[in-house]
């Protein structure tokens, strides 16, 4: 049968050109669902010294419940999508305080917890407990739609629906942990997005897209994000070793890391048309505060964000008169402080090549 042929394949290839992952020598739910939220939407070279830190940081998800929320996002730092990071740090809480410390053993109660989502809770069931659930992500849609032919849109729920159900008949009974990973591994390293290795393929004789010509066309992703612009002005008050911070709140980017007093605006303008706008700057300037503004400008790229990013330093002789560090809503911190608080990769450079 074409689909026995399918998952046969898959498995003896993963045998033979699988990487050796530290999450993959494991059935401990645990750091497996670590690595998993670790490697989402970040590349395995990148999410690896991620991986080892966290480990090392919390051997167990008591540990990490245990963690302040501040050390956490510090060890996170860099990784992006600050979220994931949260949601982890909520997730070991409610394991320890309602599941003893203990993970849920099943599928549908893993889908239960805070930020474990439909893949991330098929991939623990699968990998620790060798449930038979399919794991579906951007690897698994790719091979799907390019073997299967399927040409509906992996981001419509009726393309969704179909992938999910030709997935979960695709896996072996009692092979759900090595299968899943085999065919998250064939679309990393054989059925890649760009260069797919057809030639050397143990699928190319079931391959529609192979067959047809297709591999560029497939998998159909037709909803684009737009990117939008945001153009950031930030007042960096420095008191000689120490500096005016404040933790970011809501539901912006980077919610919990750390950065300075922020304006932020439609375009880029200077720093005169700002200082006619902001209060705070308007203030800083009138108190003839020594002011330099950065001349680099830094960009910076997040999924659907792209940020041009601009400093203007204040150098300050004594205490910044109360209300107005009320206003720009900021503490102060020593220099030891900043660096260990968790901060936006771009701030953490900001201050590496113009403060420190
Ligand atoms: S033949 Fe090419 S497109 Fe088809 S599964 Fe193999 S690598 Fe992917």
């Amino acid at each position: 049968m074409e689909e026995t042929f399918f998952a046969e394949q898959i498995i003896s290839w993963y045998l033979k050109h699988k990487r050796n992952l530290p999450w993959r020598s494991t059935e401990d739910p645990y750091t497996i669902w670590l690595s998993e939220i670790i490697l989402q939407q970040t590349r395995v070279a990148q999410g690896l010294p991620y991986y080892h830190k966290f480990v090392t940081e919390f051997p167990t998800i008591q540990h990490l419940a245990d963690a302040p929320a501040d050390t956490v996002l510090r060890l996170w730092q860099g990784l992006g999508y600050y979220s994931r990071a949260r949601n982890l740090h909520a997730c070991a809480k409610i394991i320890v305080s309602e599941y003893g410390g203990i993970f849920p053993g099943s599928y549908q109660e893993l889908l239960q917890l805070k930020g474990i989502g439909a893949y991330t809770a098929a991939a623990i069931a699968s990998f620790a407990y060798n449930e038979t659930v399919p794991v579906v992500d951007g690897n698994v849609y790719r091979v799907l739609s390019r073997v299967f032919g399927i040409k509906n849109d992996i981001l419509s729920s009726k393309g969704q629906k179909i992938f999910r159900e030709l997935a979960a008949s695709l896996v072996p009974e009692g092979k759900a942990n090595v299968y899943n990973q085999a065919i998250m591994e064939f679309g990393a390293l054989q059925c890649t997005p760009a260069k797919p290795a057809c030639l050397l393929c143990p699928l190319s004789t079931m391959c529609y897209a192979f067959q047809h010509g297709q591999q560029k066309r497939l998998p159909v992703k037709l909803k684009k994000t737009k990117m939008k612009h945001r153009f950031f002005h930030y007042v960096v008050v420095r008191q000689g070793d120490y500096l005016l911070m404040k933790q970011r709140m809501g539901k912006d980017i980077w919610t919990g890391l750390y950065d300075f007093y922020l304006i932020e605006g439609q375009k880029d303008i200077s720093i005169e048309e700002l200082t006619e706008k902001n209060d705070v700057l308007l203030q800083l300037i009138k108190q003839k505060k020594v002011s330099v503004e950065v001349p680099n400008t830094y960009k910076h790229q997040l999924t659907h964000q792209r940020l041009q990013v601009k400093f203007i330093v204040f150098n300050l002789q004594e205490a910044l008169p109360d209300d107005i560090s009320e206003q720009m809503q900021v503490k102060l911190y020593s220099f030891e402080d900043v660096r260990k608080l968790p901060k936006p990769i771009l701030i953490d450079n900001f201050l590496n090549e113009q403060i420190f």
